[in-house]
């Protein structure tokens, strides 16, 4: 074998790095290349996830561009893996494939009333404020008063979008129906939930700290929730990054709050109920009232309380996707894998089949993270060499000419690039440093031109 011929599904931050892994990887074989996105414009939740007004996370694109760019990779976007190209297609064309298909759903919450008109997976709302092509345009902000459940870093990203004065915005890439959405909120609090205490949230020390450099927001704490048991005093003296965080919250507890025209209040100890509802629509949020259990977890306390909100977003995790001929396992949402080797339902390896990333491991973790999981993917890709399917048509020629015959309208680097500088051009008329084209065929037809 003197070619790899790979097909990597996912142009988001695991299937960049994954390529780029393997490019820099010691193997006696060359290596040729073709990185597949349903989306027109690659890095996945970099573009669609990470928040505008996070610029310097943004900029991780740079890097992932430079991996596109480097000549020794091809990309095809616009193609959706399981009606564009089929796994049957990949093994006519590819020695092997890796699924870096990531995640895009919100995780299911099951308490009654989630379904009211009103309540909202936090991905959905990302998917619009970040102007990803497939959700839709307008967004409902009419609440005055919002719930947000969860207590990781998306919570925080939605609270903080939600309630962030959209002046605070303009300078960011947010596109200008976002814009015009959120100047329209009426929005004056935003409540944060957590079902456990200060100390045992999964948000990290710059998110939160963020939220108290908001303009004109104050920040709510309540004394009640920092009655620290022991467990949380141990967990303060001997982690670093909640060390950090209960600095933050105290200086938040001296503060003078009243002035400023909007609030987001972090309410812990306060596991979500129900939704309720009226006339069909978010009415309140109810909640039962926990507290420590002495083993880092909690209890109800039997105490529910009710809080007037017109809307709920819940943050509560995100989710994978199954893939057509691809085992999936259901209850978290991955494909099942041994270090990134694909495992097939009686647990044998599949051969041929890799994944990485958030579908590989589950949606947490951050965009460094990944890199660590395409280097364990690659290790075994590599060493897997005598196990490679072995391809009718590995000439690189033969794919273009079957999305062809399929009249899928993909893009390509190139296209990538024109895009790239459109949405540029945009943001530099206005002042900005890009301004994101959202309509799908807008999309295709500028990279296609
Ligand atoms: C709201 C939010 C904010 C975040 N903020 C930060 C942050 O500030 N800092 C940080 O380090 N990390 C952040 N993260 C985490 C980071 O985004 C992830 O760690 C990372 O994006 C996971 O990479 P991935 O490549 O596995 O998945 P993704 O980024 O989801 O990429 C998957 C790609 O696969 C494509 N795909 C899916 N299905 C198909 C299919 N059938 N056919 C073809 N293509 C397909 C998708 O279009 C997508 O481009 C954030 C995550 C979220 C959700």
């Amino acid at each position: 074998m003197s070619k790899l011929r790979l097909a990597i599904v996912g142009a988001g931050p695991a299937g960049i790095y994954a390529a780029d892994i393997l490019l820099k990887h010691e193997r006696s074989f060359d290596v040729s290349i073709d990185l597949f996105d349903r989306l027109p414009a690659p890095y996945g939740l970099v573009r669609y996830g990470v928040a505008p007004d996070h610029p310097r996370i943004k900029g991780i694109i740079n890097a992932l561009r430079e991996v596109l760019d480097s000549g020794d990779i091809r990309v095809f976007g616009n193609v959706n893996y399981g009606t564009d190209i089929t796994l049957d297609d990949l093994k006519r064309h590819y020695n092997a494939v890796i699924f870096a298909t990531g995640a895009i759903k919100d995780a299911d919450l099951t308490i009654p009333g989630i379904d009211l008109d009103g309540s909202y997976g936090a991905a959905d709302f990302v998917s619009w404020y970040d102007g990803h092509p497939d959700v839709p345009r307008e967004w409902p902000l009419d609440a005055q008063s919002v719930a947000v459940i969860g207590n990781g870093n998306v919570a925080l990203d939605v609270a903080r979008i939600l309630a962030k004065h959209p002046q605070d915005l303009v300078p960011t890439e947010i596109p200008d129906n976002v814009h015009a959405g959120l100047e329209a909120s009426p929005v004056t609090d935003v409540h944060v939930f957590g079902r456990r205490g200060p100390m045992q949230v999964k948000f990290t020390p710059l998110e939160l700290r963020e939220l108290g450099e908001l303009n004109d927001v104050d920040m709510i704490v309540y004394d009640e929730d920092f009655d620290y048991d022991d467990a949380s005093k141990a967990a303060i003296q001997s982690n670093k990054q909640l060390f950090v965080i209960d600095k933050v919250f105290s200086q938040w507890r001296a503060r003078e709050t009243g002035s400023a025209s909007r609030r987001l209040h972090l309410h812990f100890y306060a596991k979500p109920v129900e939704v309720l509802g009226s006339d069909g629509r978010v009415s309140a949020f109810r909640y039962e009232r926990t507290r420590p259990d002495g083993a880092g977890g909690v209890v109800g306390t039997g105490e529910f309380r009710e809080v007037p909100v017109q809307a709920v977003y819940r943050a509560v995790g995100y989710f994978g996707s199954p893939l057509d001929g691809i085992p999936y396992d259901e209850r978290h949402g991955v494909i099942p894998n041994h270090e990134g080797q694909v495992l097939a339902d009686d647990n044998a390896l599949m051969p041929g089949v890799y994944a990485t990333g958030w579908i590989k491991r589950g949606p947490v973790g951050l965009i460094g993270h990944t890199k660590s999981d395409a280097m364990e993917t690659i290790k075994h890709l590599v060493k897997d060499q005598g196990s490679w399917w072995q391809p009718a048509e590995p000439d690189e020629q033969a794919v273009l000419d079957l999305l062809q015959s399929r009249g899928v309208l993909f893009t390509d680097l190139e296209g990538w690039h024109r895009l790239d500088a459109h949405e540029r051009e945009l943001g530099e008329a206005r002042g900005r440093e890009r301004i994101k084209v959202v309509p799908r065929d807008e999309m295709v037809r500028i990279s296609r031109d």
